[in-house]
């Protein structure tokens, strides 16, 4: 397994799902974490859960979409810390509907929490990063930025923006050893996706050339391998994890 040993990461969205995963694969990496969400409850079963198997993790319960926020947690993290070698902008949600029926409040939730949630924890930690002249940065993307997906404009919108994002600061802040990429989960099996209806899931199947939905632990891996040293040669680029869904 890719070593994290002494590095400091923060992901958000890690109270469930694949946000979650990503943070217990990295403690067991042997990063402190912390785990960003807006609850604090359910971000600390997270937390107890990582260090009862002898890892390292805290809380910083706050909303991504509040660039103060994000802002004054990071500082935090710094100081307690001593500096942020991972980000995960992972936090997302989905409000469903038909372009006829979206109004303002479902866009801009959707793009304020993805898509500028994922500009204000890029913001927030570059300073860091410049000066240690290393740094990762994950964004979770998703197929349906790469692909559109009827009742989803908004997400897709924001899951394509994030690629646009990352490419942006990939460019920006090579210069500085910080490598940005994204990857773009298929169907994961979480929270998000647990209002699928049987009979749509059969037909999902048949769009997934493995024959299954995904598992959280199988992002997991893949934002692993990102912020490991070995990946220092890879930025800008989209790495899709869906069961061969999108194949470039
Ligand atoms: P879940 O709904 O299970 O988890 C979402 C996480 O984001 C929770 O921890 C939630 O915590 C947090 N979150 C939501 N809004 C905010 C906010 N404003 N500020 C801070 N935290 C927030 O989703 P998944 O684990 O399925 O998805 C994780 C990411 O992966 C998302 O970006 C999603 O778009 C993407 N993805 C998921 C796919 C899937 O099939 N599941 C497919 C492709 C991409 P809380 O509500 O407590 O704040």
């Amino acid at each position: 397994m890719f070593s994290l040993k002494n590095k400091v990461a923060v992901v958000t969205g890690a109270s469930r799902g694949i946000g979650k995963s990503i943070a217990k694969i990295y403690a067991k990496a042997g990063a402190h974490v912390s785990c960003i969400s807006r609850n604090k409850d359910t971000l600390n079963d997270v937390v107890e859960s990582i260090v009862s198997n002898g890892g390292s993790a805290s809380i910083n319960a706050f909303d991504v979409s509040k660039s103060i926020e994000f802002q004054d947690n990071i500082n935090d993290i710094v100081k307690e810390y001593g500096t942020i070698d991972i980000l995960v902008n992972n936090a997302g949600i989905t409000i469903d509907k038909l372009i006829m029926r979206m109004n303002d409040d479902d866009w801009n939730k959707v793009l304020e929490i993805n898509l500028k949630g994922a500009f204000n924890g890029i913001k927030s930690v570059t300073r860091t990063m410049m000066k240690a002249r290393s740094g990762r940065i994950i964004n979770i993307s998703s197929v349906v930025g790469l692909t559109g997906n009827p009742g989803q404009a908004n997400y897709a919108a924001s899951k394509a923006g994030l690629i646009g994002l990352s490419k942006a600061s990939a460019k920006e802040l090579a210069s500085r050893g910080i490598t940005v990429n994204c990857i773009a989960p298929g169907y994961i099996n979480t929270d998000m996706t647990a209002n699928i209806k049987d009979e749509n899931k059969e037909n999902l199947h048949l769009q997934i050339p493995l024959g299954r939905i995904g598992n959280p632990d199988e992002i997991a891996t893949a934002a692993l391998f990102l912020a490991s040293d070995e990946a220092g040669y890879i930025t800008g680029q989209t790495i899709t994890v869906d069961g061969g869904m999108v194949m470039n």
